[in-house]
């Protein structure tokens, strides 16, 4: 990564933690953040709506980051069961990750909805996470550079700039799976991203805004997968559950 982007190691908790696990979780990274001092990059944790007030609490005075994992398009109104953005950011949401694929596949949300999304993070106050990334089938079609391509131009923000948006490129067969793409073929994509943003939002704002990598990171991959040129930082699904192995990621990130 170039050293003008601080790296952010995110970790998406998905529909996992309950009260006691979750903080218990939590109470961990926050001492071993306390004794760490400085460090050289963000950390950021996107557990379940339910745990957000509580953990935002714990948080509030140390280096760590609270996010969500989805958020809705409007500011209020009769949405039975939703949250929104400014609900999020009454929190102390910082974060909002938008357009995953688990909610792309599970919620059939396209590229207009997450971008509705992550306009109304930004119109919170917040940081868009924007997901992108091909399927197995795609892949395999040899349409990797175009998905995700498209996925960039057409999900983003109109306001989207590095302060307020982050890309995260999570190959769809590569999340939970045990699987990643080569470091090369990682490092490929990045920089496909990294040329189709300076179209998006021009070169100044590209070169400063962050694109993580996410699917499978593990303490055994995460130095060769997140230190590529192009690459600024993890979201981590699975391995964030645990705090021995998310901490090792993120030591792994300079
Ligand atoms: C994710 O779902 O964002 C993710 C990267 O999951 P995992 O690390 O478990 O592959």
């Amino acid at each position: 990564m170039a050293a003008s982007r601080r790296p952010l190691i995110a970790g998406n908790w998905k529909m996992n933690g309950l009260a006691e696990d979750g903080m218990a979780l939590t109470n961990e990274l926050v001492e071993r953040i306390q004794s760490a001092g400085d460090m050289p990059f963000d950390m950021l944790l996107c557990p379940p709506f339910t745990l957000i007030g509580a953990i935002g609490w714990k948080i509030s005075e140390c280096d760590l980051f609270l996010g969500a994992q989805d958020c809705h398009a409007d500011k209020m109104g009769a949405h039975t069961g939703d949250v929104s953005a400014p609900m999020l950011a009454d929190v102390g949401c910082r974060y909002v990750i938008v357009g995953h694929s688990e909610r792309r596949a599970d919620h059939g949300e396209g590229d207009a909805i997450v971008k509705a999304k992550a306009e109304a993070v930004l119109r919170a106050g917040m940081t868009a996470i924007v997901c992108v990334g091909e399927t197995e089938a795609e892949r395999d079609a040899g349409r990797t550079f175009e998905v995700v391509e498209g996925q960039v131009a057409n999900s983003l923000a109109g306001a989207a700039t590095a302060n307020n948006t982050v890309v995260a490129y999570e190959p769809v067969w590569a999340i939970g799976t045990g699987r990643t793409p080569t470091a090369d073929e990682a490092q490929d994509v990045h920089a496909r991203i990294r040329a189709r943003l300076i179209d998006e939002i021009g070169e100044p704002e590209t070169a400063a805004m962050r694109i993580l990598y996410g699917g499978s990171v593990k303490p055994g991959n995460a130095e060769e997968l997140l230190n590529l040129p192009d690459v600024d930082g993890g979201l981590i699904g699975g391995a964030s559950l645990n705090g021995d192995d998310f901490w090792a990621i993120a030591q792994s990130c300079h």
